[in-house]
Order: structure tokens, then C-alpha cells, then sequence
């Protein structure tokens, strides 16, 4: 069974949008992930399609209304159970870690959030996930699902064309990738390091476990001290005090 994904949006012009080119793109058409959009606004009773309201309590901005959401969401569930995801900036960053995970779902159901974002009762109703793509504020939650997408889609089997390439990249065992060359050997004067036209597989495997080694401690400080093993962490303590 194919991967699928129902994303639930104001704006389903917006889809597959990015995510039709290139790796994610050619995979949708082998079909080795689906895509449904469902519009939101489908779902509004009145005559001017209302989709939010003012927040209770008062306060800026207006906020998405639950019972439309709650008929959406209904509809994305209707022929399969789907795990329902909040895309949200108070939600839990998603990391590669989180995307492994949830590319191993059989269907995500994506909710877009516009305005002030969704009312709470429909988060609760569900037990919503709200996951964030880092620390700012977007216009939209469509941005956000595009990122989510493309991170659990080029996990799926089929998609990438070399699947070691998973295994050596950033994040995937805990360290920032290591510099990558390619020809011409000598470019505005700059020559590719030595060691990676040596030939020599050993010195290479080395030489990028150092390279990413040193890129993660002076930009990462964060995953640095995550990949250390205990006792390198209370060295690393030591140093500092
Ligand atoms: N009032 C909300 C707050 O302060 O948390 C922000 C609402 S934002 C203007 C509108 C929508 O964009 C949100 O409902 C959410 O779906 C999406 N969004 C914005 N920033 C995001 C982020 N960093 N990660 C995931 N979704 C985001």
C-alpha cells in the first residue's frame, strides 16, 4: 500500500506545488505515495463560505472554526484511519528522528492552520499531534506541510535512487554531513582535498568522520553533545568549568 497523504487546506491550488518536482515528483507518479487534498472551505454552512471567527475572549485575528474543521477532518477519515498532524509553531520540531518515524505511517492526515491558527477543541477531539518546523511564524501551515512531506516521502522505499545516501547524510547518525567535492579536481585555484582522490577507502571513511566531527561540534553544539558517549560528555564538562 502506497504512503498516503490528505492534506486538509484552505488553498488545495497549492498542491503538490513544489512537491512535484524533481525526487518527490517522480515518485508520486510511479505511485509510490498519494496525495489527497480536501478543502476545508467545502465544508462551510453558510452562503459566504465562513470558515473562522473571532476568538473567544476577544483579541486579534480570528480563528478557525471547529465545526467546519471537525466535517473536514471526518472526510479525510472516512476511508482510512489516517494519523492526524497540527502543523503548528507550538508543536514538537520535526526532526529527522520524527520524520523516520512518521514515514512509517500508512496514511498522515495534514492540517493547515491560517489566521490565528485552529480552535483548540478540535485538537483535543482527535489527541492532534502539532508538529513545528522550527521557531518563526508562518502564514500558513501549506509551507510547513510541503517540508513534512518531503522529509517522510524520500524515506519511503523506491524513492531515492541510492539508498546509502540516507545513511551518510546530515542528522542520520547524529553528526552534520562532512563537505562534499566533485570535478574539476582544481577550481579558481581551490583543489579538492587530497585524501579524496587518494583512492585510499579507509583515509576517505576517516577523513569525513573527522570532517562532520568538526562541523557538528562548531555549528551544533546541541548534537555534539547528544553523539558523545557519557564519559566523553563529562570530559567535555570538565574542559568547561
Ligand atoms: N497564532 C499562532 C501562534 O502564535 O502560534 C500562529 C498562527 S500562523 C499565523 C497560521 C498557521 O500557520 C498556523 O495555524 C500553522 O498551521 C502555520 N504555521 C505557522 N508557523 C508554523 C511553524 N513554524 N511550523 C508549523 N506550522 C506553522
Amino acid at each position: 500500500m502506497a504512503f498516503k497523504i490528505t492534506v486538509l487546506t484552505l488553498f488545495p491550488e497549492l498542491f503538490p506545488g513544489a512537491l512535484s518536482a524533481s525526487l518527490t515528483g517522480k515518485a508520486l507518479e510511479k505511485g509510490l505515495w498519494e496525495l489527497e487534498t480536501v478543502n476545508i472551505r467545502d465544508f462551510a454552512t453558510d452562503k459566504h463560505k465562513t470558515v473562522d471567527d473571532t476568538p473567544a475572549g476577544g483579541g486579534a485575528g480570528m480563528v478557525m472554526k471547529p465545526d467546519i474543521l471537525g466535517s473536514a477532518i471526518e472526510k479525510a477519515l472516512h476511508q482510512s484511519m489516517g494519523k492526524i498532524i497540527y502543523l503548528s509553531p507550538r508543536g514538537k520540531s520535526l526532526t529527522q528522528a520524527l520524520a523516520k518515524s512518521l514515514a512509517q505511517e500508512n496514511h498522515l492526515v495534514l492540517l493547515c492552520g491560517r489566521y490565528e491558527g485552529v480552535d483548540q477543541r478540535v485538537l483535543d477531539e482527535w489527541n492532534i499531534q502539532e508538529i513545528s518546523i522550527g521557531d518563526y511564524v508562518l502564514t500558513g501551515g501549506e509551507i510547513p506541510a510541503y517540508v513534512l512531506i518531503d522529509a517522510c516521502v524520500r524515506l519511503q522505499e523506491g524513492v531515492l535512487g541510492d539508498v546509502e545516501s540516507l545513511n551518510e547524510e546530515s542528522f542520520s547518525n547524529g553528526l552534520l554531513e562532512y563537505p562534499q567535492y566533485t570535478r574539476p579536481q582544481m577550481w579558481k585555484n581551490r583543489q579538492i582535498p587530497e585524501v579524496l582522490i587518494s583512492g585510499h577507502h579507509e583515509k576517505i571513511k576517516h577523513w569525513r568522520l573527522s570532517e562532520s566531527q568538526k562541523l557538528t561540534k562548531e555549528r551544533r553544539p546541541d548534537l555534539w553533545l547528544n553523539y558523545l558517549s557519557k564519559e566523553e560528555k563529562y570530559h567535555e564538562y570538565l574542559t568547561k568549568i
